[in-house]
């Protein structure tokens, strides 16, 4: 029989890990991903690079160091197109490969905003550090910088800009704003009031304005340098970050019936399953999946290593399911500050001391083991 064939689209954490993963357990098995980019990042630690805490290079490893080299790793400029039923991966280029698979895993993550636009880094490490480059330029000229929305990548990006202008943010030579659509507060109501609490006065005590109850309206096509609220405007804006949420980065897919959210994100089955092509698994961010993090890499990669060997075999009756485990959440706020929270049963949760927020993430935001991050040959 021939080997069976799996193709992953996507060279991000969770892609990474499930190739290296599904080619140990299974030799037998034809693995191949597809990479629009040679190299790996590690996501939690991009906010850092604009405001010159890394570089690229420090965050960022090359996929011929990191991916087993049983796995087929084909460097393709952007899948634009798939097609299960003849096993056709259509490139941006219009060039045509043809990638036979039996089963294939979805793992192009998340579209975000500047100044970590992912999605904008290109294909190399050299085209990652000119756009962060570009965007630092930006950052470093702005006087006044609203950043819509304080969800944990909105509270880690304003911590960073006020560890980074700390002068100039309290002499008023630099503003940093920020609109929340909770009332009175950070993050939301899931979140222990202390934790949110501490959250804002660091930021407060950074000089960062803080606007909430307020959703922000910014025409980023037009570049304007207006932002518009409910009923007043603030204007002379030179920079508007939008942290309201990633979109989902599914490339364009003539496949009906691939069903996505309102957010395009691709809705699974608990076995990781798309809803009506079991043999098209999702997984990381760009499924719908409760809890984007990559805390949950292993969770979607051993329900992978399960159920996909059970689609090849034909015996689907005992399917692996991923389950949300409760588990502690950290923010960082700069390099020096942090909060976080932990879940404690029947009791709801409890404060992380900020010691350990901070050596736990603030202050390497998880480089110090990178691999584990961006992934490592098993
Ligand atoms: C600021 C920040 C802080 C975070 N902090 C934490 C934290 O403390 N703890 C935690 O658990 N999680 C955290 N996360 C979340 C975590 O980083 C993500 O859940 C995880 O990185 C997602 O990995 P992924 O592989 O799904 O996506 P990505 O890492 O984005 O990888 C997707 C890959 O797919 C490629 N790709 C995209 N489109 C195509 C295409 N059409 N063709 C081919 N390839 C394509 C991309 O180039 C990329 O290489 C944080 C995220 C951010 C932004």
């Amino acid at each position: 029989m021939a080997s069976p064939k799996i193709t992953v689209i996507g060279a991000g954490s969770f892609g990474n890990h499930a190739a290296n993963l599904l080619t140990k357990t299974y030799p037998e098995y034809q693995v191949t991903l597809l990479a629009d980019r040679d190299f790996a990042y590690n996501l939690p630690a991009t906010h850092r690079l604009v405001v010159g805490g890394f570089s690229s290079k420090d965050i960022t490893r090359p996929l011929s160091e990191i991916i087993a080299p049983k796995v087929n790793l084909i460097q393709i400029k952007e899948v634009i197109d798939f097609d299960t039923k003849e096993c056709k991966i259509i490139t941006k280029a219009g060039q045509q490969e043809t990638v036979p698979h039996d089963v294939l895993i979805l793992a192009t993550g998340s579209k975000w905003g500047n100044p970590i636009a992912t999605q904008n880094f290109g294909a190399s490490v050299d085209s990652m550090a000119k756009y962060i480059e570009s965007e630092a330029a930006k950052l470093n000229a702005a006087k006044k910088v609203v950043i819509g929305g304080l969800g944990f990548v909105g509270l880690e990006l304003a911590g960073e800009l006020g560890y980074k202008f700390k002068d100039q943010l309290s002499s008023g030579e630099k503003e940093v704003i920020c609109i929340h659509s909770s009332p009175e507060n950070v993050l939301d109501s899931s979140y222990l009031d202390s934790l949110r609490n501490s959250s804002r006065n660091y930021l407060q005590n950074m000089n960062i304005k803080l606007i909430f109850n307020e959703k922000a309206d910014y025409d980023e096509k037009a570049d304007s340098t207006i932002v518009k609220l409910s009923d007043s405007t603030i204007e002379n804006v030179d920079l508007y970050y939008n942290c309201t949420g990633p979109i989902a980065n599914l490339p364009a897919t003539t496949l009906s019936g691939l069903e996505t959210n309102g957010r395009g994100f691709v809705k699974v089955q608990k076995t990781l399953q798309t809803l009506n092509y079991p043999n098209i698994f999702a997984i990381g961010d760009i499924n719908d999946a409760p809890g984007k993090r990559i805390i949950y890499r292993d969770d979607h990669a051993q329900v992978l290593k399960q159920n996909v060997q059970s689609v090849i075999s034909g015996n689907t009756s005992q399917l692996k399911e991923f389950v949300v485990k409760p588990l502690a959440v950290a923010a960082s706020i700069g390099p020096e500050v942090g909060v976080g929270q932990a879940p404690i049963p029947f009791f709801g949760a409890v404060k992380i001391p900020e010691f350990l927020i901070v050596r736990m993430k603030s202050t390497h935001l998880f480089n110090e083991k990178i691999e584990d991050i961006v992934g490592k040959v098993a």
